[in-house]
């Protein structure tokens, strides 16, 4: 296709992970359109290595500096800046080489490249949803000083934010999340309290990082997403719902002051999403497979189970009450999730340490940014410690 913009040089912090590889893909297609000018990674230099080699980016920047004698090896004849380490991937996110940062960390990790990347006034595709539940008044507040678009990544945000297009003078009455429901739709705590790593980890319908499949299995998913589009789209909490469609066609819904509902349609691919968000506000054509009305389908809607998934519950306090205790709950969510995936805990221990630690850990109303690193910090101690990891 004829490109009447230049080629948008996007910063992927986090191109090793799920999203981070699907973006590497939709660049890949249309090489016109986009240039991969960062990568980072953690754990997985040999991924790192093999994608510098073959999108020669400016610059890549390994997590674990015990790495980087590796990765700077295996780039020496290669015109590549090699970083290596945690401040790294801040200082990186501050340099003015980029246009777009795609945000695919997984989890608190990101929240500090982010708010770099906000600060010096580049736009951002935002996957990573724990920034958002940890300080998202923050984050949005500085964006808004900095003139800094925020356009999600997550397929539910960015089916609402698609719906919003040429609505900004309109008030939004509420938005519905749908969720697939995940793996145990429909079980009880007797069956859940058995469940192990690798079933969990079996989605029906996303095929995702190791730690959103988690939340995807005990709902917190649902929940951290209820609190990301809090911030991203300025609602308050009883404008949000959550209905459960297991056949995640329907990726979100937005309902205006009229009554008139719009929704985001299309097969799961977070390949959409991703391009959207990307190339916004370009639609690129592509050849992704399409939703085939003619086939016999049928499309589902009911409520989700509290009672039995009190992760969403917890998650549902947290938006109500605000100040720390989203971040407070997405560290021991971080810390009881890592656990099950090591099998220190069974699934629903994950809710007692999710629910204790937020009872435990000082609330603070208003915190500061450093507010949020502590009780971040406090929350994963405590977390720890109940687990005896
Ligand atoms: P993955 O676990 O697949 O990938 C995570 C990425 O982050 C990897 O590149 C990993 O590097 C890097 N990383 C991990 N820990 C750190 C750290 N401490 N410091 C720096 N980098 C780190 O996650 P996903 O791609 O599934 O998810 C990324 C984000 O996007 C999450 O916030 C998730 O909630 C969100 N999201 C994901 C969706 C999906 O379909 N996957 C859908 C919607 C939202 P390495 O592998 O080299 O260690
Ligand atoms: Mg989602």
């Amino acid at each position: 296709m004829t490109n009447e913009y230049p080629t948008r040089r996007i910063a992927i912090f986090g191109s090793t992970g799920s999203i981070g590889t699907q973006a590497l893909e939709v660049i890949a297609s249309n090489p016109a359109i986009f240039s991969a000018e960062v990568l980072t990674a953690y754990n997985n230099e040999d991924l790192l290595i093999e994608q510098a080699l073959r999108f020669n980016p400016n610059i890549v920047v390994i997590g674990d500096e015990k790495k980087y004698p590796k990765v700077k090896d295996a780039l020496a004849n290669a015109d590549i800046k090699v970083f290596a380490g945690e401040k790294a991937l801040e200082e990186v996110a501050s340099m003015d080489c980029y246009d777009l940062m795609l945000a695919a960390i997984v989890g608190y990790a990101g929240l500090r490249p982010t708010l770099k990347a906000i600060g010096i006034g580049k736009p951002v595709a935002l996957a990573n949803k724990e920034t958002l539940v940890v300080a998202g008044d923050i984050i949005m507040r500085k964006a808004v000083e900095n003139r800094v678009p925020v356009i999600p990544v997550d397929s539910e945000h960015s089916a609402i934010f698609q719906c919003l297009v040429g609505e900004t003078r309109n008030r939004i009455e509420k938005v519905v999340l749908t969720a697939s429901g995940g793996p145990f739709l429909g079980r009880k705590p007797n069956y859940l309290v058995n469940v192990k790593r690798e079933h969990a980890l079996q989605h029906p319908n996303w095929n995702m990082g190791a730690k959103i499949t988690i939340d995807s299995a005990t709902l917190m998913n649902k929940g951290l997403e209820m609190i990301e589009a809090k911030w991203l789209f300025n609602l308050k909490p009883e404008q949000i719902q959550v209905v459960i469609h297991p056949q995640s066609i329907i990726h979100s819904m937005v309902q205006f002051e009229d009554g008139s509902i719009k929704a985001q349609m299309g097969l799961p691919d977070m390949k959409l999403p991703i391009q959207y968000a990307l190339a916004f506000p370009k639609r690129v054509a592509n050849n992704f497979p399409r939703y085939d009305f003619k086939k016999v389908n049928t499309l589902t809607f009911e409520e989700p189970d509290l009672r039995t998934f009190r992760n969403l519950g917890l998650a549902m306090t947290a938006l109500n009450k605000g100040g720390n205790l989203p971040a407070v709950m997405n560290a021991a969510n971080e810390i009881a999730v890592y656990a099950f995936l090591r099998n220190r805990v069974n699934f629903l221990d994950m809710t007692e340490v999710i629910e204790k630690t937020m009872q435990k850990v000082n609330f603070i109303e208003s915190p500061t940014l450093d507010e949020y690193f502590e009780s971040d910090g406090v929350a994963r101690n405590y977390a720890a410690d109940l687990i005896k990891l």
